[in-house]
């Protein structure tokens, strides 16, 4: 650990000085200063790092702020009282929340210096008070609570591009590893030796792929090669964490240009397993794959218009490949319309609904309710291409909150397999005599006063297209 006289060489050197740099306060959220500006007069050291530097490098605005500091997390805990909650446990980082419950709630992300320290191995049975773990196993660093100065800090950060610290009460930018060079001719390049710090957190890997997507940079060769070797690192990481990592991976506006990455570094596999071996199937997988792309840029185009994205609507259509294959002895659900009576003889459409997803909990644990929720819409979906439709039926799908996720998830369907499409003009044609009209954006039943009317007749059946 250096000394503070060192520090402040080893700052000086790394220092763009006002005017050289975009970076100004008012292109920070005050909450993030105002955390910096308390944790300077507590007498610690604070700076904005990460993400929100290099996007106002990019000239883009940031999507939340990070801090790092000298202090720990329970001084952090300490100066900002109930404002401030440690969380995680392999990586402990505080949360200063600002506007909590409110519409304006924001979360200032506070992470202390990580040390240089030497890891202890998993074998050695670590102490509880051991602070850096690494397991025997993968060579994954389970618990990572070493703490340390900034110079140990600036080495800890994955990509030169987020290791660009920002002092708002000097008007400094520190650029500790030509991140400012590296933004300007767009390239992601890790920083370290490339094995070691993939080995050290495989999720690394996906960081690489997540932000080549998102801003549109090329990853350097040193960066990217490994990735095709130590892919199967991927296996280590807890089912937890890959599940948050892919929500980031799929749902920040990328969707189908991280998919894409993900193919061609062959990542798939570590993270859908079932999905993949559809998707390399030479009969199936162009369909599959013209699938998820009409589902990526639907999620692309969603957020781009500030909408919220659906992770669970996600979810439902990138499994839904695989339940339709698990399922075909029953029922082709790819056929088109089907005979309800074989699809509901039996209570196998729920044993392999929950066989999908609990197979797939394995790979990406998604929180129980969203299991329920996928299955309602795949039930509806179900129901939606049975060719006994009654009105009573119908009314009773159209009303159903799930409704218009499903017919979107149809059309979907229907724009990668013609089989399909019977089943969505049919649908189309239940709309119009609804006076339903789902527009691109709102995508809400258009008049709110006029309520879908239950039919009369009940258990008249709607004749669909009998040829299917
Ligand atoms: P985003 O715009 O997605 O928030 P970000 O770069 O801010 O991008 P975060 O996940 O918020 O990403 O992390 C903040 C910073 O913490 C990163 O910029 C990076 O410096 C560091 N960091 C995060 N995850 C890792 C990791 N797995 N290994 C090393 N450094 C990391
Ligand atoms: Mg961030």
């Amino acid at each position: 650990m250096l000394t503070e006289n060192q520090v402040d060489i080893f700052l000086n050197n790394h220092a763009v000085m006002p005017g050289q740099h975009p970076v100004k306060p008012s292109l920070i959220s005050p909450n993030a200063l105002s955390v910096v500006r308390i944790l300077n007069s507590a007498g610690f050291q604070a700076y904005i790092v990460g993400g929100a530097v290099r996007d106002i490098y990019l000239d883009a605005v940031p999507k939340d702020f990070d801090v790092a500091t000298n202090a720990t997390p329970e001084q952090v805990k300490n100066v900002f009282g109930r404002r401030a909650r440690i969380i995680g446990h392999r990586f402990r980082i505080v949360h200063v929340v600002y506007g909590f419950s409110t519409p304006k709630e924001e979360i200032i992300e506070v992470t202390t210096f990580r040390g240089s320290g030497d890891a202890v191995s998993t074998e050695n049975r670590p102490a509880k008070s051991a602070t850096r773990v690494v397991s025997e196993s993968t060579g994954i660093l389970v618990r990572d609570n070493s703490f340390g100065s900034i110079d140990e800090d600036v080495e800890r950060r994955d990509f030169s591009i987020n290791a660009l610290y920002y002092d708002p009460l000097k008007n400094i930018v520190y650029d500790f590893h030509g991140g400012i060079d590296d933004i300007r001719t767009q390239k992601i390049d890790i920083i370290g030796d490339p094995g070691t710090r993939y080995h050290e957190d495989p999720v690394r890997m996906l960081r690489a792929i997540r932000f080549s997507a998102k801003l549109g940079m090329y990853i350097t060769p040193r960066t990217s090669d490994p990735i095709y070797t130590m892919g199967r690192l991927l296996e280590g990481v807890s089912n937890a964490r890959m599940f948050d990592e892919m929500i980031k991976m799929l749902l920040m506006g990328y969707a189908r240009k991280t998919f894409e990455l993900m193919m061609t570094f062959n990542l798939i596999r570590y993270l859908f397993p079932a999905l993949d071996s559809l998707i390399i199937d030479r009969n199936e997988g162009a369909r599959i794959l013209r699938f998820l792309n009409l589902v990526f840029d639907g999620t692309d185009l969603r957020i781009k218009n500030n909408r919220k994205p659906n992770s669970k609507f996600l979810f439902a259509c990138l499994l839904w490949p695989v339940f339709v294959l698990e399922f075909k002895d029953i029922v082709d659900l790819s056929a088109g319309f089907i005979d309800s009576s074989r699809v509901y003889k039996t209570s196998k459409i729920t044993v392999v609904m929950n066989s999908v997803l609990q197979k797939q909990a394995e790979f990406t644990r998604y929180p129980n309710f969203m299991i329920e929720d996928i299955k309602g819409l795949w039930y509806l979906l179900v129901n939606m291409q049975r060719r006994d439709l009654t009105d009573e039926r119908i009314a009773s799908l159209l009303t159903n909150t799930n409704f218009k996720a499903c017919y979107d998830f149809l059309q979907y369907r229907a724009g990668a397999n013609p089989a399909m499409e019977p089943v969505l003009q049919c649908w189309q044609g239940i709309l119009e005599q609804h006076n339903i009209r789902y527009d691109n954006e709102s995508l809400q039943p258009e008049q709110k006063e006029k309520p879908v009317k239950k039919p009369r007749r009940p258990r008249k059946k709607i004749i669909i297209n009998k040829e299917l």
